[in-house]
């Protein structure tokens, strides 16, 4: 079979190169491994999708080429995305600069794109996972089992490996590789952190706000604030997301990762002091329960009076160690909790191997790489839907209208 340009993943990034290339009159065809496209798509945003944010800044993503990543964000950005998906039906709703379809249901995300594609007349083959790409001539040639297709402009919109089961198993940097494209180190991002102290056994199901911070061989690397949320592994909660690509590439180069959550991330460690001391002299007399009462969730504040030293329950630690604690609660980063619970994966295909302006290889003329598959990652709040659909426009757009170019001078 043959078509003008292949889209190998029927994901965000894929679906909306086809639609532009298909609006640039193209035949395009998407080929997806998975029995529908856009499964993951419909898992955003907890079923809502956050689909893109109105404060986009290149400083709310990662990549080893970070001064590429504000061209493209230039080129299509968030009030482009909303604009985009205006013009396909989806009302935008902003929740304190979060975009989200006004129906909050990722359904409706998916179904608008679903639409313009049949309208569009883009063939959609699922249940086809591709193998194996190689060039033949001035095109490809993309092989899933028996089965060959032919096409003179290949995007390669795979993914990265995060939440397999949505889809995205990895195969992206796999074909990309065998097309010459390097990698950058592949990581989980925007997932929870593995903690070494058995404290947290006792903390499971605790949120508190926090602010978390990052060090890794003992230098600040970065900090979030938000809720933080407690588990028996140890810690997780967007502020964990944020930092959580960072932390892995930390532990993947062996270094010693360490996050401190601070539960007064208001107050000074001096002020927090004169607080506890004021609060002990209260209650003197009193048993240590009427102390803890309504500082913290109570697990928590029971966890950090025995980190402070409390050794016997109805006693009180030294109140300069419980301010230190509750400034510093440590978290000593073992593990990520991995590609299964990450949301998307930091590194990917060298973006210094990629025009981004067009986000066609600079090594194979007529091939696109897209999306997650890219080394680029956002942090929380719509900036990873954003990338995908920047990227994919890009380069639907650029892929389409050579074919339309190539078509006419044929
Ligand atoms: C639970 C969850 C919630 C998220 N929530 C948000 C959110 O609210 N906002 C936000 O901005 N981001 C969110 N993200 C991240 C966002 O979904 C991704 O960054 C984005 O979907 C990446 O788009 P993509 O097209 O590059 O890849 P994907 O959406 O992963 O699509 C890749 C597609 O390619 C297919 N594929 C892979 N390999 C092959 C192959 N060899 N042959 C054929 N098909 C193949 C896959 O099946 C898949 O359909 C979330 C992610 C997860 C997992």
């Amino acid at each position: 079979m043959k078509a003008d340009i292949i889209v190998i993943g029927g994901g965000a990034s894929g679906m909306m190169a086809a639609v532009c290339a298909a609006r640039q009159g193209a035949g395009v065809l998407i080929l997806e491994r998975m029995p529908r496209i856009g499964k993951k798509l419909l898992a955003t945003g907890n079923g809502r999708c956050n689909y893109t944010n109105e404060h986009m800044d290149p400083a709310c993503y990662h990549s080893r080429n970070h001064a590429q990543i504000a061209g493209v964000l230039e080129d299509f950005g968030a009030e482009d995305a909303i604009g985009f998906f205006r013009d396909l039906g989806i009302l935008p709703k902003s929740n304190d600069g979060y975009v989200y379809p006004n129906s909050m249901q990722a359904a409706s995300i998916l179904d608008c794109l679903r639409f313009e594609l049949e309208r569009l007349g883009v063939k959609v083959l699922e249940n086809k996972n591709v193998r194996q790409v190689l060039t033949k001539g001035r095109g490809f040639q993309v092989k899933c089992g028996d089965e060959t297709f032919h096409c003179r402009r290949l995007i390669l919109a795979c993914g990265g490996r995060a939440s397999a089961k949505l889809g995205s198993d990895g195969s992206g940097y796999t074909l990309a590789k065998s097309l010459g494209h390097s990698i950058v180190p592949v990581v989980p991002a925007l997932t929870g952190l593995k903690a070494g102290e058995s404290i947290y056994k006792s903390l499971s199901g605790v949120r508190a706000e926090a602010r978390v911070s990052l060090y890794i061989d003992g230098k600040l690397k970065d900090s979030h604030r938000g809720e933080v949320q407690l588990a028996e592994y140890g810690i997780s909660g967007i502020p964990v997301f944020q930092l959580s690509g960072q932390a892995a590439y930390g532990l993947r180069n062996r270094r010693d990762v360490q996050c401190f959550l601070d539960f007064f991330p208001d107050m000074s460690e001096a002020a927090l002091l004169e607080l506890l001391e004021k609060r002990k002299k209260q209650f003197q007399g009193r048993d240590a329960g009427v102390f803890e009462t309504g500082l913290l969730n109570r697990k928590l504040i029971q966890a950090c009076m025995k980190l402070a030293g409390c050794r016997k329950p109805g006693t009180l630690p030294d109140m300069t160690c419980l301010a230190g604690i509750l400034k510093a609660f440590p978290a000593s980063i073992t593990e990520s909790r991995g590609y299964e619970y990450a949301q998307v994966c930091a590194g990917g295909v060298d973006l210094s191997e990629t025009d981004m302006k067009t986000c066609m290889s600079v090594l194979h003329p007529g091939l696109y790489i897209i999306g997650e598959l890219l080394d680029a990652d956002g942090i929380c709040g719509g900036y990873n839907l954003q990338w995908a659909w920047s990227t994919g426009c890009l380069a639907g757009n650029h892929a389409g209208k050579e074919c339309h170019d190539s078509n006419r001078t044929n």
